[in-house]
């Protein structure tokens, strides 16, 4: 079998691992689950000491690999959760809270805090 590298790509300056990892274990699970052999997981962000016009050393390569095996398991009981979520015809009815901006704001955001 033939082995497959993800790399994400991101405009970061640094890998964050609770902004980037998830999402890119999230991407190798749905690639392993559709048949590649992702046996290396990496992230690719700029890099704050790069000086123009010498862009050679524009970008860092992080190996996450072993963070996002450790997480894997994480995303498949997530990933199963979700499933269930997609099956039912009414949202589900998590209140507002903390996880409506982290790690990012909700587009329902002003609609839901509205009250
Ligand atoms: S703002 Fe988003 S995350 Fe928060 S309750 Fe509304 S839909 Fe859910």
């Amino acid at each position: 079998m033939s082995h497959s590298i993800l790399t994400q790509w991101e405009s970061s300056t640094q890998y964050k691992e609770a902004e980037h990892l998830p999402d890119i274990a999230f991407q190798v699970h749905v690639l392993r689950q559709a048949g590649l052999n992702i046996t290396q997981a990496s992230l690719m962000h700029l890099n704050r000491d790069c000086l123009a016009p010498d862009l050679s050393n524009l970008f860092i390569l992080t190996d996450v690999t072993a963070a996002v095996e450790a997480f894997g398991p994480t995303v498949a009981d997530d990933t199963a959760v979700m499933r269930q979520l997609l099956i039912h015809s009414n949202p589900p009815r998590e209140g507002i809270g903390r996880h409506c901006t982290r790690p990012y704001a909700c587009p329902y955001y002003y609609y839901c805090w509205q009250t």
